[in-house]
């Protein structure tokens, strides 16, 4: 059996396919599959990734957002760090692999907003706002209407939002 994979498995060395087993064996071809894969390559591993469905799992769906600020939860702050060093780190992975892909991947270090309507919507940003605060987080507080300037898509009726300066990190 192969999967996209760059060695075979043992099915195939019994039909006399190829005769090396690979060093690193990865079960599932999505972004966290396959980054292990290229960095075990990128070590003179020799890596097997096999998944009959290569790219087309949770990687596919995702919005591809980074909002290490906004994802912040209480309760979570070692979970917050972890995020915002992986933050940190990716603009160079992505730069690393844009180069060596020839591809770009849209990646935009843009900051993320987080919106609410009613004044339950605006008590949890508040309550957000001050765990971030105390975290050291870079952020800003906003009004309907500066949201909207930001991202004009956005409903008449949000009326209000927590905007993260990723890009002031
Ligand atoms: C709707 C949605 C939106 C999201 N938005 C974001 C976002 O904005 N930002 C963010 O950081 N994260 C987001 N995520 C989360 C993110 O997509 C996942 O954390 C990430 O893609 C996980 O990558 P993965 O490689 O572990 O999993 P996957 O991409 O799911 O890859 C797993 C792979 O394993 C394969 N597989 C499964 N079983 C087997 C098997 N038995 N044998 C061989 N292969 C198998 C599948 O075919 C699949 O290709 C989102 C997720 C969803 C669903």
């Amino acid at each position: 059996m192969w999967g996209r994979s760059a060695q075979p498995l043992a099915s195939d060395r019994d039909n006399g396919a190829v005769s090396e087993s690979p060093d690193v064996l990865i079960i599932g071809g999505g972004l966290i599959g396959l980054a292990i894969a290229w960095r075990a390559s990128a070590l003179g591993l020799r890596v097997t990734v096999i998944d009959p469905h290569p790219g087309e799992g949770a990687s596919w769906s995702a919005a591809g957002m980074l909002a290490p600020i906004s994802e912040a939860h209480f309760g979570e702050e070692a979970l917050t760090r972890l995020n915002l060093a992986a933050a940190e780190a990716y603009p160079a992975f992505i730069e690393e692999l844009e180069a060596e892909t020839g591809t770009g991947c849209g990646y935009r270090r843009c900051g993320a907003l987080v919106v609410g309507f009613d004044a339950d919507d605006m008590r949890v940003l508040d309550d957000l706002a001050q765990l971030q605060r105390r975290l050291g987080l870079a952020f800003e507080r906003l009004g309907g209407r500066a949201c909207r300037e930001l991202e004009p898509m956005l409903a008449p009726a949000v009326s209000g939002g927590l905007h993260e300066l990723l890009a002031a990190l």
